[in-house]
């Protein structure tokens, strides 16, 4: 029989070495608390599964919501609903649920700058990275960058495969940045790459109208907007810009600065 010493050891070097680090953390606390309990075996032990599976199901979650490169706080608790449509509201709710990646559709946001759209992607990003997906975050530019850096190295296909393993792919601002033919000609080798493979979710300034100044020719215009739309929900955001607008209501509730520049303020 080994000593009590010897077992708290040796259990602690076996779970270290099965990488059962929550196992490893709680089984002493919850023997106690079994003990207390009249708990069996078996229950002792599923309590100690348990722990192992939330805390690696925490860590993965953890892990890809720090791969997305999405800005934490643009999340669905700090984004206001009740300054967007109604059927954009409707959209969210469904959308958030994570079929559309199931069927590999695409999301795409349109409106004025400022209003909501990269903040809405973002938050709908990080609600599928909680329900087990993998999503990454680019703004446009950058990536465009990253695909010219990489069709110059002859690695084009090495990234479009890296880039395949995440189910949902947030382009930010397309259109932005006015780019020369190079560009958009990777850019679109990635849309058909992930063409019914994997969702993409775009923001937009930019109507479908004016998408010729981003894919400057216009066969491969309609070429990018059919295999974008094929499969796709939009979400339009026609509201004002949030940072006009709470620029606008500090200025309101600031107290009249003529009326105190007489008052000898510091
Ligand atoms: P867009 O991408 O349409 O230009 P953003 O998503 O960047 O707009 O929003 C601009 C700023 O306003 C960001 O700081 C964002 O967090 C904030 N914002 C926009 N809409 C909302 C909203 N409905 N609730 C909370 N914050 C918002
Ligand atoms: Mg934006």
């Amino acid at each position: 029989m080994v000593k009590r010493q010897d077992t708290a050891s040796l259990l602690n070097g076996y779970l270290k070495e099965l990488l059962l680090s929550a196992m490893r953390e709680r089984y002493a606390e919850l023997a106690v608390q079994a003990r207390q309990e009249s708990l069996s075996y078996e229950q002792y032990l599923l309590e100690l599964a348990e722990q192992e599976c939330i805390n690696r199901h925490n860590s993965r979650i953890e892990r890809n919501l720090k791969l997305s490169k999405i800005a934490r706080n643009k999340n669905m608790e700090t984004f206001d609903l009740q300054r967007v449509p109604v059927t954009v509201v409707q959209q969210v709710r469904s959308l958030v649920d994570g079929s559309f990646v199931d069927h590999k559709e695409n999301i795409l946001a349109f409106g004025n700058p400022g209003s909501g759209k990269t903040h809405l992607l973002c938050a709908i990003g990080q609600e599928l990275i909680r329900k087990g997906r993998k999503v990454y975050f680019t703004p446009c530019s950058l990536l465009v960058q990253e695909l010219l850096r990489a069709k110059k190295d002859l690695e084009l296909s090495r990234i479009l495969k890296k880039l395949s393993v995440y189910d949902v792919l947030i382009i930010d601002d397309i259109g932005y940045v006015q780019q020369d033919r190079s560009e958009m000609e990777v850019l679109f080798t990635l849309l058909a790459d992930r063409y019914e493979r994997g969702s993409i979710m775009i923001t937009s300034n930019l109507p479908f109208s004016k998408w010729e100044q981003i894919f400057k020719d216009p066969m491969v215009t309609a070429a990018a907007i059919d295999r974008l739309v094929h499969h796709s929900v939009i979400l339009e955001l026609n509201i004002s810009s949030y940072r006009m607008e709470t620029a606008k209501n500090k200025r309101t509730q600031q107290p009249d600065s003529s009326s105190n520049q007489h008052k000898g303020g510091n």
